[in-house]
């Protein structure tokens, strides 16, 4: 919560971040029924900002239905008696703030943008101190220190740059895990009245997912929240959870899945106007999830100037903002000691997730399956 503060008031405030930001609220019904509304709401309390700058509190299902003339009307809320409604929530455009974090990097002069595809990286002989990386395209970068921003593919670039040295591999301190994600392209005047909305998330049932409200195109993001891993053997005999090498064709091949996960979670939270929806641009999106939700932010303690800066459990991206500065504090010996050991590669102990309802429980092979029982 304390980071997430600290990032918001960026996204609020800094010119770099608040032209992206939208302030619209946020709606958590907990269909799990666990305890983590109330939780929520206890941490704004303990740091002693609820009522202030961030508005958030249980409502009656009523209410929720209520809000913006019913945009809500039809939203499957169980048997549920209160649902958390932070007004204090915002979502953002991320492509367009992360062009302009990069445009404002290389015009300081100091930074050098390149894209590329990176194969591999380039280790020493007994595998334990890393120069530089290699990309697909045969350039070779090399550097004295190298951070591994590499989300859900980490674990397959660790294991190519070295298939016989495990002690590099991410083992199980994270798993590529996929989320399905589709598009609406709504009329005018729909799109104006769900961006004048919250979004809304749905906690838990057969239509757990969340709704972001519509950006300039018009266009309205639905991502259905039940994740799944896609474990397979690479570089003989290394199993890891990798998003697939060809996504095109497994977006093709999934389409119909696709299509009936997100329409069961939009009809859960819109009734009859989200049965009707027809999707676009169907895709799984991966995020790097690690077994208690924490990042990895630290120095890889098998590899000299191997660094990491990735992992967590599909919330990492709020906090952009911020990252950079807690990196470098890494970086430079500086991060602060509790912060280190919930960050470390090796860590002391996996305590409980915080938002268990996010972690895999299954294949991507087994979407097919599930649809075809159904
Ligand atoms: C469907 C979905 C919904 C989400 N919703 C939210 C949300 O509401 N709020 C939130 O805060 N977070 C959300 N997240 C999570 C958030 O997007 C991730 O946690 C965050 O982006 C992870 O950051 P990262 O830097 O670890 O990885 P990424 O953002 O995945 O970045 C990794 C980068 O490394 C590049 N890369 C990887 N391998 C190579 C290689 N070999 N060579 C060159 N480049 C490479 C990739 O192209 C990519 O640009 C969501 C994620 C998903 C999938």
């Amino acid at each position: 919560m304390k980071l997430a503060l600290e990032a918001k008031h960026l996204w609020r405030t800094d010119p770099l971040y608040k032209d992206f930001y939208y302030e619209r609220g946020l709606v958590w019904a907990d269909i799990n029924r666990s305890e983590f509304s109330k939780n929520v709401i206890a941490n704004y309390e303990g740091f002693g900002v609820k009522g202030s700058d961030e508005k958030c509190e249980l409502v009656t299902p009523d209410a929720i239905r209520d809000l913006n003339h019913g945009l809500f009307s039809g939203a499957d809320l169980g048997d549920l008696t209160e649902v958390l409604l932070n007004e204090s929530s915002g979502w953002v455009e991320a492509r367009e703030t992360l062009q302009k974090v990069i445009d404002a990097a290389v015009s300081t002069g100091v930074v050098k943008y390149i894209e590329t595809d990176i194969s591999s990286l380039i280790l020493d002989e007994d595998r334990s101190v890393c120069t530089g990386a290699r990309s697909v395209d045969g350039q070779v970068f090399i550097s004295d220190s190298v951070i591994l921003a590499t989300g859900a593919e980490t674990a397959r670039l660790l294991v190519k740059s070295s298939p016989e040295t495990p002690e590099l591999h991410v083992g199980s301190r994270m798993s590529a895990a996929g989320l399905i994600t589709g598009v609406v392209k709504l009329g005018q005047k729909d799109a104006e009245q769900f961006r004048s909305g919250p979004a809304f998330l749905l906690a838990g049932g057969e239509g757990q997912g969340g709704m972001i409200p519509p950006n300039a195109e018009n266009e309205l993001k639905i991502t259905c929240d039940l994740s799944f891993t896609n474990t397979i053997e690479i570089c003989n005999g290394n199993r890891i959870s990798t998003p697939p090498s060809d996504p095109l064709s497994n977006y093709s091949a999934f389409a119909a899945e696709m299509n009936h996960a997100l329409a069961t979670v939009s009809e859960h939270m819109l009734g009859d106007q989200g049965q009707a929806f027809e999707y676009e641009d169907c895709r799984i999106c991966w995020d790097a999830i690690t077994p208690d939700q924490n990042f990895i932010i630290c120095q890889h303690p098998r590899c000299k100037h191997l660094f990491m800066a990735t992992g967590g459990s599909f919330h990492s991206w709020k906090f952009f903002p911020i990252l950079g500065k807690y990196v470098v504090q890494m970086l430079e010996g500086q991060l602060d000691q509790s912060l280190a050991q919930r960050w470390a590669w090796d860590r002391d102990s996996i305590t409980s997730t915080t938002n268990e309802r996010m972690m895999p429980v299954r294949e991507m092979r087994d979407l097919k399956r599930n649809r075809s029982s159904t």
